[in-house]
């Protein structure tokens, strides 16, 4: 088990008390998904999208680190071989728990894009539309955040190093569904073994070799224990 990518996604960060985008209830559920996550939307009112993202800033920022980011912290510090985490969420509690090598897919809500020159900076607490970009002085700011009809970020990376995979692990997200489902089907061609950690298992023809069930808090620091132990 040398080389360990994790893909994560909402179930992790729910249990911080950070919303899942499907949530019936909060902020996502005061808006459309077309009007704060494409790029149309952002075209059309700014405003209304930056708010959007502040709003979801905030949340993150009070939001801590739970048992399950923190034991995969511990997993990357005392595995011997290499370990990725791949997340979904655009929370930083990956980072704050102490995981290093961290893809964020669909971009973070602390940082910034510029959509000119394509310049990343960190995200004031509270952004505005039409705020100037650093490096070119254009009036080009938005969230860095991969809005649907975008392409995610470092594909080719991910795809790369599940070639490589030993073991893919999947936690808190839907295996038979992108990316999980893709993410598997290049493990299995990688010969890696995997699994997938869920609150509830998914349904028909997953094609996960294990399935573990439960919460992350108690589920991801049981199953980090028995790898380090094995
Ligand atoms: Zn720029």
């Amino acid at each position: 088990m040398s080389n360990i990518v994790i893909l994560t996604g909402a179930g992790i960060s729910a249990e911080s008390g950070l919303e899942t985008f499907r949530a019936e209830t909060g902020l996502w559920a005061q808006h459309r998904v077309e009007d704060v996550a494409t790029p149309e939307g952002f075209a059309r009112d700014p405003k209304l999208v930056v708010d959007f993202y502040n709003t979801r800033r905030a949340q993150a920022a009070e939001a801590a680190p739970n048992a399950a980011h923190k034991a995969l912290a511990r997993l990357e510090a005392e595995h011997s071989g290499r370990v990725l985490v791949v997340t979904q969420n655009v929370d930083a509690l990956h980072e704050r728990g102490g995981t290093r090598n961290l893809i964020h897919m669909h971009g973070a809500v602390n940082s910034a894009l510029c959509a000119a020159c394509d310049h990343r900076w960190e995200a004031p607490m509270v952004m505005a539309a039409g705020d100037t970009c650093p490096a070119c002085s254009q009036p080009a700011a938005r969230p860095d955040i991969v809005w649907f009809g975008e392409m995610p970020y470092q594909m080719d990376e991910i795809f790369e190093t599940l070639g490589q995979a030993d073991l893919f692990a999947a936690i808190g997200t839907s295996g038979n569904v992108y990316p999980a489902a893709g993410f598997v089907a290049e493990a299995r061609r990688a010969g890696a073994d995997t699994v997938e950690i869920n609150l509830e298992p998914s349904s028909v023809g997953s094609q996960f070799a294990r399935h573990i069930t439960g919460p992350a808090t108690q589920t991801v620091p049981a199953w980090v224990d028995a790898l380090l132990a094995s």
